[in-house]
């Protein structure tokens, strides 16, 4: 064996065990958000802050350091899209954050986290703010001294950024968002200001079995494996990678409530499918997983909506749905249907929020973060920022705090910075692989209309899915359609809605 061959070998085995350390995370999480009865939740947080704590002692060991620094001008003479170059390049990059965050911030903030989305899942439905206050504002100084273990920077959330989408800074953001706003507000106007679709038959009872029967059948067309996966019930839908043979997927049933519960399952089967369709042989590493937030979101919100809130779509799918519910939807037809999935409204959650609103709710919080991080917004004024951005660029207000500031779990789950902009560069990109996809095979478009995915997945399988985080997202969105463009976003919201709404 040459000396490279040893050196990637025990590298290889170091990460292995790290990964296998992270699977076990992974259950543990997995089912403290579906079965896990309330009594396991301070012990559980115990547990995952051990694991999360293992994790990251194995990853920043200095032998894997020393094993990493050896194999550099190895990684520099191999050709730049091999696998074993980006094994070590990606390895290095990863490791070298993590030795920049200290072990017991580590620990402190997975404990914390654990209990904060404990006391969040509580608080909720209760309206009760006051409860995870104390926690949020815990939540925002661990957040700040989470970044500051990056500087220097040029804006406090950029390492927070960094981190789910890689080579990203607030200001890129900044930008980019004030580009697309321009374009949204008025399309936005311009619909809302003609008669809303009816969409009174979707809240209506519907038995959660039976949504649960169609969500199957739908995204069993779309290629989701059931041999590597399974779909269970949660508070706030996620997909979760437990290994390469396990990806999972959750969903929740509110009562009278059809699309959110479908859709969340769609959106779900996206994120996984992108998950399941990693090369095999990247398992065990860091290169198995999507390449960044965005670019996973690109994928949820292809499946949910680019494709799930089709017409061609509901063409196949409807007659099935209806014989599924046919005293609720026996008697409204597809073009009814189709117009009330695809309702534009201002409205207040985010989650079930139409294709042309969702981005001024992702915009709303994205900005608050930033307040939150600058200083210049407490978390005690929080709840009241919300509504008043919610009043200002939605014309809406929640009456309570539930539907407002409680109602997404990312801040409870998590850091406070770089949680949500990724919905909205999944929105620009997935439009952008959508365009790339059909500019290959302008056949998806008439499969879509009998029911047949097997080629625009394929695509994406191809160009996306299996390369895992070989390509950092900036390199693979350069492989594939260039830049980061909102042009193809745009089109495909006019020609959408433009034809729904005679714009
Ligand atoms: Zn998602």
């Amino acid at each position: 064996m040459t000396d490279h061959a040893a050196t990637l070998k025990a590298l290889r085995a170091q990460l292995a065990e790290v990964s296998l350390i992270n699977g076990i995370n992974a259950v543990l999480y997995w089912d403290q958000s579906t079965y896990m009865p309330n009594g396991g939740a301070a012990a559980r947080g115990q547990q995952l802050s051990y694991i999360a704590q293992l994790s990251h002692q194995r990853f920043t060991d200095p032998a894997l350091g020393k094993l990493l620094e050896a194999l550099l001008p190895y990684a520099e003479s191999l050709p730049a899209d091999s696998d074993e170059a980006a094994l070590i390049r990606v390895t290095h990059r990863e490791y070298t954050r993590a030795t920049q965050v200290p072990l017991d911030l580590v620990a402190e903030l997975s404990q914390h986290t654990a209990e904060t989305y404990h006391v969040w899942v509580g608080a909720r439905p209760e309206n009760a703010f006051d409860r995870v206050q104390p926690y949020l504002e815990k939540t925002l100084e661990l957040s700040r001294r989470y970044a500051e273990c990056f500087a220097p920077f040029d804006h406090l959330a950029d390492p927070l950024i960094d981190s789910s989408d890689y080579g990203m800074k607030a200001a890129d953001i900044r930008t980019l968002f004030a580009e697309l706003r321009a374009e949204l507000v008025p399309i936005a106007r311009a619909i809302t200001e003609q008669a809303p679709a009816d969409d009174a038959f979707l809240h209506q009872h519907y038995e959660p079995q039976d949504i649960e029967k169609f969500s199957l059948e739908v995204i069993k067309r779309y290629g989701y494996d059931f041999e590597r996966g399974r779909l269970d019930r949660t508070a706030h839908p996620f997909a979760i990678r437990l290994n390469h043979g396990d990806v999972r997927i959750t969903t929740r049933y509110p009562k009278n409530r059809l699309g959110d519960p479908l859709f969340s399952t769609l959106h779900e089967s996206g994120h996984a499918m992108y998950e399941q369709g990693v090369n095999a042989a990247y398992e065990g590493t860091p290169l198995a997983g999507g390449a960044s937030s965005g670019v996973h979101e690109s994928q949820s919100r292809l499946w949910e909506n680019v494709v799930g809130r089709s017409l061609g779509f509901w063409q196949h799918f409807y007659p099935s749905l209806q014989s599924i519910f046919p005293q609720q939807l026996g008697n409204v037809s597809l073009d009814q249907f189709y117009r009330a999935v695809n309702k534009v409204e201002r409205s207040l959650i985010r989650t079930d929020a139409d294709e042309v609103t969702y981005n001024l709710h992702v915009m709303i919080r994205f900005d608050l973060e930033l307040q939150l991080l600058e200083g210049t917004l407490s978390i005690a004024d929080l709840p009241e920022a919300w509504h008043a951005r919610y009043q200002a660029d939605l014309g809406v207000r929640a009456p309570d705090n539930r539907d407002g500031v409680l109602q997404d779990v990312h801040w409870y789950g998590g850091l406070i910075g770089g949680a949500f902009q990724g919905y909205t560069l999944g929105n620009i990109l997935g439009a952008q692989f959508y365009a790339k996809a059909l500019e290959a095979h302008p056949e998806i478009t008439e499969q879509i209309g009998r029911g047949e995915f097997s080629t625009l997945h394929g695509w994406m399988r191809e160009n996306i899915y299996q390369h895992g985080s070989k390509y950092s997202a900036p390199e693979l969105i350069a492989r594939t359609v260039g830049k980061i463009d909102i042009a193809p976003y745009i089109t495909y919201l006019r020609n959408k809605y433009g034809a729904l709404y005679r714009l």
